[in-house]
């Protein structure tokens, strides 16, 4: 797992709910020995050129723009990555609004459900918390965490913000399908990300996957802390079979998160690699050779 690949497709900085500044965490992945690197915050994409900036003052420093773009399918949240997007397409500009009010309004909800619980309102503290930023449940768990209400941002998810609980709150986000229509529009490849974290069976997950590719996406995240090894050879069967790309990403918040490391997940080869036609011209990057067919 903790096994260098070289590239990273899947990060987040406080544009979104991660820790570091966009130039700051362009940097720690080269520091790491990432040499391609997809910033793809929740609903925003405001870090993306910051980062581009940052990597572009790095020698040998390859930067994707992306994001991940929260989309509900048959009723369920799922988490769709935008890679390769062309960040100045005019169609994002409506999208992205739709998505700060949804998500200013989620977590005025969010705030209310936990004060009908016995907690403090917390909307100003998650609010400071997240900054700029894209404000999400992350933020709320760090709050609580600050007013020593739980004992750590995990507890605060296991308790009052995670799958099912109070803070769970639902929201109408965009389709799954338009999510698709507009990274596509946008020129992207468009990538179910980290397909094991919905608890789906594998013959839902296969519905998913039918109906990501009949609205015109491309692939699912076969690699990601925590992909078990049974799960990684299923999902890279499963993109064998239906023709996907695959794509892979440690998903790192923080520094702080000991189990998610810039540029580490478990390792693996496959021939329908997003790298490919993400990055045609990069054939003769070592961190390409890592990606060539087994
Ligand atoms: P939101 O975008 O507000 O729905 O928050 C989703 C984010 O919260 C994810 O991207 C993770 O960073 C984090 N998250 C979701 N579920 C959990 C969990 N069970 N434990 C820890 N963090 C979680
Ligand atoms: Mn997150
Ligand atoms: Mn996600
Ligand atoms: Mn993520």
């Amino acid at each position: 797992m903790k096994q260098l690949a070289g590239y990273d497709l899947h990060t987040h900085s406080n544009a979104s709910d991660g820790s570091l500044e966009p130039e700051a965490l362009v940097r720690a992945a080269y520091a790491a020995g990432v040499r391609c690197l997809a910033l793809t915050d929740h609903d925003t994409l405001a870090g993306l050129s910051p980062a581009r900036r940052a990597a572009s003052e790095l020698d040998g420093m390859r930067f994707v723009d992306g994001v991940e773009l929260t989309c509900l399918w048959e009723g369920r949240v799922i988490h769709l990555l935008g890679l390769g997007i062309d960040p100045d397409f005019a169609g994002f500009g409506e999208y992205m609004e739709q998505l700060n009010s949804l998500r200013r309004e989620r977590a005025e909800a969010i705030a209310r459900k936990l004060v009908k619980k016995g907690f403090p309102d917390l909307l100003a503290d998650a609010q400071l918390i997240a900054g700029q930023g894209q404000i999400g449940r992350p933020h709320f768990a760090q709050a609580m965490v600050a007013r020593r209400l739980v004992a750590s941002a995990q507890q605060a998810f296991d308790s009052w913000l995670g799958q099912g609980k109070i803070g769970d709150v639902r929201a109408s986000w965009p389709a799954l399908e338009d999510a698709v229509s507009l990274v596509k529009q946008a020129g992207g490849y468009a990538v179910i990300a980290h397909p094991t974290k919905y608890n789906f069976t594998f013959t839902r997950l296969r519905a998913l996957v039918d109906d990501l590719l009949a609205a015109g996406g491309d692939g699912i995240e076969v690699s990601y802390p925590g992909v078990t090894p049974n799960h990684l050879r299923d999902l890279l069967l499963l993109a064998q079979r239906k023709t996907l790309l695959v794509s892979a990403g440690s998903d790192f918040h923080s520094p702080e998160q000991r189990w998610t490391a810039l540029g580490c997940f478990p390792p693996f080869h496959a021939s329908t690699h997003l790298l490919r036609p993400l990055l045609p011209d990069c054939a003769e990057q070592w961190w390409y050779d890592a990606v060539a067919i087994a």
